[in-house]
């Protein structure tokens, strides 16, 4: 982990200097995270960069992983789904087991924060202990609210609303809640694996071990293998593209622990891509940060062509890496990207389609795109500003009734 000055030339001494006093303010309480898997996906992806800077801030932030087994994790991603504007097939046994896993990992915690931050739905019946073990309790939803299925939606706000507070990533996705709302967006850390500047022999030798040609365009998508994030209509897009404009495609993704789903979309993009040797299909392990960077950098396009998404950190990774990004109008994307200003922002495959081709062939464009969406991510979504937002928020719990701003 590096060190906390090595952020200062890149977001400024005040910033840092700001941390230091906020985080003085927590002395004594003890911030734990709960969410459901340590790797895959955003939240893993988050967590694993805050609490160690927290920690070296002075904050005695935890981090802990509730467990649940093949049916618990088949149910919640069932309820994912149906929060994302799918149909519910949740049965009132499903429910129930949920809240009994809940129950079960409750029992087991061997800790209890002087602020329990619950990340996502899987863990939020823990919220049953309040009464008995007091405690603040925030429950934050990093997912896409705007078309939640409402049996889902009504069965979880019944534990929202026991919380003392909600954070959601994006204005859209904030409801109608009995409890006190905070908006506070996602971030990428500047200095992780995943984002770091690397050695352009380093990026080289990357692509070779994965057969992709440089001499040749590179369009990637890095996502999850999940439904919601279309890979297939990325291969799609890719074939409608191919026809006038030559170009390599990466779909690059692991699973999560928390995401059955994973292998089934494998297959279904493998059978899609028709064994076309310009179509590479990387399966990554979950220690991947590194190649991730990799081909992020070496992309001439980043596509990332969501269904529906949280915040979509994919997004500011590649901007962040001053790449030209073409990416879905939904979720936290349209916060990160400004259209034909930050990035590209489509609605359909034939427009991805369109803009793919464009920027294929005017590269000082989408050079201008990629160094605008840098600056934006500076400005807005590196760990230090997500940090500054916990902390004030953390303060504000022990500050009942008092006016805090958080931006
Ligand atoms: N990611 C990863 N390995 C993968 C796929 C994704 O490390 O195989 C990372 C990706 O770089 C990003 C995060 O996981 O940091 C995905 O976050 P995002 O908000 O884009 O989507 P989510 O998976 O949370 O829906």
């Amino acid at each position: 982990m590096p060190d906390i000055a090595e952020y200062i030339p890149i977001v400024g001494q005040s910033t840092i200097d700001e941390l230091y006093i906020l985080a003085g303010n927590l002395k004594g309480k003890m911030i734990q995270n709960i969410n459901s898997t340590a790797v895959g996906g955003g939240v893993a992806e988050i967590l694993s960069r805050m609490i160690p800077l927290l920690r070296q801030f002075g904050v005695d932030a935890h981090w802990d992983v509730i467990k649940g087994n093949e049916r618990f994790f088949e149910i919640t991603k069932k309820m994912h789904n149906a929060l994302h504007g799918a149909r519910a097939t949740l049965t009132d046994d499903d429910f129930e087991f949920f809240l009994q896993v809940n129950r079960q990992n409750a029992a087991e915690l061997e800790r209890y924060g002087d602020v329990v931050f619950v990340h996502d739905p899987q863990p939020i019946g823990l919220i049953e202990r309040k009464e008995e073990l007091g405690r603040k309790w925030v429950w934050r939803c990093h997912i896409d609210f705007t078309h939640p299925d409402p049996q889902v939606i009504q069965f979880l706000e019944a534990y929202i609303n026991q919380y003392d507070s909600a954070v959601f990533s994006a204005p859209a996705f904030s409801r109608k809640l009995n409890i006190p709302q905070a908006l506070i967006s996602p971030s990428i850390d500047p200095l992780s694996d995943k984002n770091k500047d690397l050695p352009p022999e380093l990026i080289d030798s990357i692509l070779e071990r994965y057969n992709l040609d440089r001499t040749r365009p590179i369009v990637t998508q890095i996502s999850r293998f999940d439904y919601l994030k279309d890979p297939v209509g990325v291969i799609e897009v890719y074939k409608m593209v191919k026809k006038n404009v030559d170009c390599q495609l990466v779909l690059a993704g692991g699973g999560a622990t928390d995401d059955p789903e994973g292998m089934q979309v494998l297959e279904e993009v493998k059978a899609a891509a028709a064994e076309d040797p310009d179509v590479h299909i990387l399966f990554l392990p979950p220690s991947s940060d590194i190649e991730i960077n990799a081909l992020q950098r070496a992309s001439t396009v980043v596509l990332q062509k969501s269904l529906r998404e949280g915040f979509g950190l994919t997004v500011a990774e590649a901007l962040w890496k001053e790449r030209p990004v073409i990416a879905s109008a939904v979720g936290g994307i349209p916060l990160q990207i400004a259209h034909k200003y930050s990035g590209i922002l489509t609605y359909s495959k034939e427009g991805t389609a369109h803009f793919l081709k464009q920027l294929l062939n005017e590269p000082k464009y989408a050079a201008r795109l990629g160094a605008n969406g840098r600056e934006h991510i500076r400005n807005n979504y590196l760990i230090t500003r997500h940090i500054r937002d916990y902390l004030l928020l953390f303060i504000s719990l022990f500050h009942e009734g008092d006016i805090i701003y958080l931006n």
